[in-house]
């Protein structure tokens, strides 16, 4: 099924003389600024109620709806920044680099009569090491367990690179959106074209297209999310925001600069452990590990006189103070873990699922 053709046009036809002027973002100018948390300054660890998604609970006799939405597709068509818009909130990483996104991620959504659970995957990639193969499986358990899957594809990749994956998807018991994102980069017919060449490969899936990066057509998608949604109780608590605690933003703030500011395999060959998080003082301690595989790779970390380390130590402290709202004390370490990649335990330790 295709929406109605009025939500191919873009620029939204409001806005004057078919220009490419974007609304503002709400957010600053896609800058990496975290919007603080209302919990900010708690913890930010919420465990799942018990015995929740079993029967209506007495609690929630009246009508809910709650499920689990699943955002997938390839590396860099803008998963994380449609589930941003969608939950309102930085909570998944963004940068130009593929593979940022390596666990899954939950963005919780909370009204009176409903919770959407959404959850970020890692793109659809050929694992050629282990670390890749733990995050493929993470991308195809969100098939199997989706209310509502979110297949995120652009208008840069072309519709035939995944026929494997797209095999998978067809075989979905649940709902699938298929968005096409980016459109800003295109034009009206060509974006038919592509809408046409989607709705052959993929018969069943609702097609909306949309810019994440301009927040246009985010409220079509929401609202269509919300009618998919079954009817249940709600399995996380109802304040919960994420399901990932301080400590990963941590990691992920850490990562997302080390990401913009190295170049080329160093961010990959990476890994940030977080080994103290204290926030009994006025500022949070935090203690922080940066894990490569060969000491040529934490010489470049470093930098000459460790000015390349102060550098993101800088920027990474600077951003964790606008998350947590607080004061910080940030300590990074660079350490060398001879090929953690491809070492089970250590993915295990890392909290990568490795089994699938
Ligand atoms: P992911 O790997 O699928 O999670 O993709 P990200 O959300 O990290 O986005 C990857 C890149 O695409 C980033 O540089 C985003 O700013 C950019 N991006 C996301 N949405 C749009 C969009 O609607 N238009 C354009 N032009 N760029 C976008
Ligand atoms: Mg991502």
């Amino acid at each position: 099924m295709i929406m109605d053709n009025s939500q191919f046009s873009y620029p939204p036809s409001e806005e004057t003389g078919g220009s490419l002027n974007y609304l503002p973002l709400e957010e600053t100018g896609g800058s990496l600024n975290y919007l603080p948390l209302e919990e900010a300054g708690g913890s930010l660890n919420y465990p799942p109620l018990e015995g929740a998604g079993g029967g209506p609970s007495a609690q929630f006799a009246k009508q809910h709806k709650s499920g689990f939405v699943n955002i997938i597709g390839n590396p860099n068509v803008g998963k994380s920044t449609l589930m941003n818009r969608l939950v309102g909130e930085r909570i998944s990483i963004i940068t130009a680099k593929a593979q940022t996104t390596r666990h899954r991620i939950l963005g919780i959504v909370n009204t009176d009569d409903m919770q959407i659970v959404y959850s970020d995957t890692p793109g659809v990639i050929q694992p050629n090491y282990k670390l890749q193969q733990s995050m493929l499986n993470f991308s195809q358990s969100a098939l199997n367990d989706a209310d509502v899957l979110l297949y995120v594809t652009d208008t840069v990749e072309k519709c035939t690179k995944n026929e494997e994956f797209l095999q998978k998807v067809r075989q979905a018991q649940c709902p699938v959106l298929l968005l096409i994102n980016k459109i800003d980069l295109t034009d009206q017919s060509k974006l038919e074209q592509l809408v046409e060449q989607w709705h052959e490969l993929l018969p069943d899936a609702e097609i909306i297209p949309l810019s994440a990066l301009s927040s246009f057509n985010i409220e079509p998608i929401r609202k269509r999310v919300v009618e998919l949604l079954p009817d249940s109780p709600p399995y996380f608590e109802k304040d919960a925001l994420t399901d990932r605690p301080a400590r990963f933003f941590v990691t992920e703030i850490i990562r997302e600069k080390i990401l913009l500011y190295y170049q080329k395999e160093i961010p990959y060959a990476t890994e940030v452990l977080v080994e103290m998080f204290d926030e009994s003082a006025e500022k949070i301690h935090i203690k922080a590990v940066i894990m490569v595989e060969r000491d040529t790779q934490k010489g470049i970390i470093i930098g000459h006189q460790g000015q390349a380390l102060k550098k993101v130590g800088t920027m990474a402290r600077k951003d964790l103070e606008l998350f947590f709202e607080k004061k910080i004390f940030l300590e990074m370490f660079v350490k060398v873990e001879k090929d953690w990649r491809n070492r089970d335990n250590m993915l295990k330790a890392l909290g990568y699922d490795i089994n699938g």
